[in-house]
């Protein structure tokens, strides 16, 4: 877990935290691939009715591969920024990007809020390489290092249109 108190802030209007480890240590369970290192830093900055926390990760994810499976090396650089609002009114309509948090809330945890600036900073479709050759669809080859004998599908253009039929409905 990773938190930090808001309560200090109360004396000083401008802090710093530093967390360095991995996600293992961090307890992320939102994010589906290791992450064996991460370096943290976070200001956080007193506003009005609350906080403005900033914070910048660096370290290393290792994702797999959409196309060939493979479990490779992602050098992670994200910048996190969020609106930590210190809010007792029942009214209060917080936005996406804002995190709503009672008046009296001692410490925060950002866990969460980590794990999804991670995934949010990765390609939809990542990709260990961009020509990445992927895997054989008939035996399971990985094409980036070997070949294999099997026939390369060749499908008559024609015949593409009645593949795309969905004959379970
Ligand atoms: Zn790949
Ligand atoms: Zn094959």
């Amino acid at each position: 877990m990773i938190k930090i108190p808001l309560q200090r802030l109360r004396h000083d209007s401008d802090l710093e935290f530093h967390f360095e480890g991995s996600g293992e240590k961090f307890g992320f369970n939102k994010v589906d691939f290791p992450v064996p290192d991460a370096d943290i830093q976070f200001r956080l900055i007193e506003v009005d009715h609350g906080y403005f926390l900033t914070g910048q990760l660096t370290g290393l994810a290792q994702p797999e591969c959409h196309r060939c499976l493979t479990q490779f090396d992602y050098d992670l650089n994200v910048q996190m920024d969020t609106l930590i609002v210190l809010d007792d009114s029942e009214e209060f309509t917080p936005e996406d990007d804002i995190v709503d948090v009672p008046g009296d809330t001692q410490e925060i945890d950002l866990t969460d809020f980590i794990q999804d600036a991670i995934v949010l900073a990765l390609p939809v479709k990542i990709l260990c390489k961009e020509d990445c050759q992927g895997l054989c669809a008939q035996c399971g080859t990985n094409l980036n290092e070997s070949s294999c004998d099997c026939e390369k599908e060749n499908i008559d253009p024609r015949w593409e249109k009645l593949k795309e039929l969905n004959f379970e409905e």
